[in-house]
């Protein structure tokens, strides 16, 4: 499904190759030591790479820009969201925060939330969350960041609830990992009780949502849930409860029952 929309032109694959070979530039070792004036030479060979495959490349762009994909993921600069799903300028419009937090009261996320599906009419929503995530892994051991504390309070809130069974697994990559999916999941549960998601199934629109987590080992991303205006309720509860037992069962636990007060939602 997602992959099928994501499959690229050749056009598009040989922009791609464009930005890699750009990236490269001069044989320069990766990233250290860049300044600004690097960048903006870095630009102009880049803009000029991709004008030349494709003449009215940046024309056409700066007419409109019609993304079908909305993209909610983390700050994080190991997960830039174009460049790991193969999109171009113009065919993704992002968000990012720490952690890739979706709550009711954030008024930059839910404008951006909105402006996407009213105005430009996204096909896809995304939560992208990746595996060791610095804000994820604040909210899990408690550790003290400064003023983002106070952000991944609401992915300390999602441990809390989940904390006997994240507790169980035995490794702190594991507990991470699983506090990395669960916020995904809740997150992207975050996205379908906006009043703007709400008010479009209401008004019959097929948009659909994702929560995708990212591998930085590996460079792959792994659907976890999928929503849509015929999902199920308990889609979110029965997805955690799934991670959960999936979690448990690589760290050769044997998940106990649901108690009161262990909820999965
Ligand atoms: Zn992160």
């Amino acid at each position: 499904m997602l992959r099928s929309v994501f499959t690229r032109s050749a056009a598009v694959a040989a922009s791609q190759v464009a930005l890699t070979q750009v990236r490269s530039h001069g044989n320069q070792s990766c990233c250290n030591n860049r300044s600004m004036a690097d960048l903006l030479e870095m630009n102009k060979e880049w803009a000029a790479t991709i004008s030349s495959k494709r003449p009215d490349f940046f024309k056409d762009l700066a007419q409109q820009q019609t993304p079908e994909f909305l993209w909610i993921g983390c700050s994080d600069s190991r997960v830039p969201a174009n460049q790991i799903v193969g999109l171009e300028p113009g065919e993704v419009f992002v968000h990012r925060n720490i952690a890739n937090v979706v709550v009711p009261s954030d008024l930059n996320c839910l404008s951006v939330l909105q402006f996407a599906i009213e105005h430009l009419k996204v096909r896809h929503v995304i939560v992208c969350g990746h595996y060791n995530c610095g804000g994820v892994r604040a909210a899990l051991t408690d550790t003290r960041l400064g003023l983002a504390d106070n952000w991944t309070r609401h992915v300390r809130d999602i441990y809390r609830r989940h904390t006997r069974r994240i507790d169980r697994i035995p490794t702190d990559e594991g507990r991470l990992d699983l506090l990395c999916e669960l916020n995904v999941v809740q997150q992207l549960h975050n996205v379908a009780e906006t009043t703007i998601v709400r008010n479009a199934w209401a008004a019959g629109s097929e948009i659909q949502l994702h929560g995708l987590v990212y591998g930085l080992a590996d460079g792959i991303l792994h659907q976890l849930i999928h929503l849509d205006k015929d999902s199920a309720p308990y889609t979110t509860e029965m997805t955690a409860r799934r991670l959960i037992q999936n979690a448990h069962a690589k760290a050769g636990i044997k998940s106990a029952a649901p108690s009161s007060g262990d909820s999965t939602a």
